[in-house]
């Protein structure tokens, strides 16, 4: 099901109020244009009709994907993480065999997008990613680096993006070779210890590495 509301937003820039369609809950089965819209950030980016001004709006809402099973929970503010993970943790519901992960800030959802649209598994992502940032920081700690993402650029190709303040520093090629080792390797062991983890992220993988020896 999803659910909208308009709600009122204060221009940043000429402080008149307008209002702007907020999702609580978005349902791409129900409203096949919001899979493009999430992706363009259409869906969360507020226009002024006065003066034109545009910004990106930050808020908490469930993504749900039903025709590729998949639940995202975009926790923008870190308010609902607790009470998510029991809702979401719950079996014997209409999303058993679902992807359900919960991610902190609207980049992150971004990039699980991108990585599903892929057709990749986000678990050996994340470790991919764990792995190139040891090598970052041991090696190009000069560089400042504070974010590495996984992308796809126009031709369909994938890649990690590093940024240092926002602004894209350097990139790599996704090693396609390498992701189907570790799959090859660890998926079944992965999937025994991992099954029910939501957050998969850099802390995330750093464990299950450890785990995996
Ligand atoms: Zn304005």
């Amino acid at each position: 099901m999803s659910q909208s509301a308009m709600q009122e937003i204060t221009c940043p820039k000429c402080g008149k109020k307008h209002s702007f369609q907020v999702w609580d809950s978005i349902n791409t089965l129900e409203f096949p244009e919001m899979k493009e819209k999430v992706r363009n950030d259409e869906a969360f980016r507020y226009r002024c009709p006065d003066c034109g001004a545009t910004a990106l709006l930050n808020y908490n809402f469930l993504y749900h994907q039903q025709e590729d099973k998949i639940l995202i929970f975009v926790d923008a503010d870190g308010s609902s993480y607790g009470d998510m993970e029991k809702i979401l943790k719950q079996r014997g519901n209409a999303f058993d065999g679902y992807r359900k992960r919960i991610v902190l800030s609207y980049n992150d959802f971004k990039e699980k997008l991108l990585i599903f649209d892929a057709g990749l598994d986000d678990r050996i992502v994340e470790i991919i990613k764990s792995s190139i940032w040891d090598n970052v920081e041991e090696r190009y700690k000069d560089k400042h680096i504070d974010e590495i993402y996984f992308a796809t650029n126009e031709d369909g190709e994938n890649g990690f993006l590093f940024r240092k303040e926002g602004h894209m520093v350097a990139s790599m090629e996704f090693d396609k070779a390498l992701y189907n080792a570790i799959k090859e390797a660890a998926l079944s062991r992965i999937d025994a210890i991992s099954r029910d983890d939501l957050i998969i992220d850099r802390n995330w993988a750093k464990t299950i590495v450890a785990r995996l020896g």
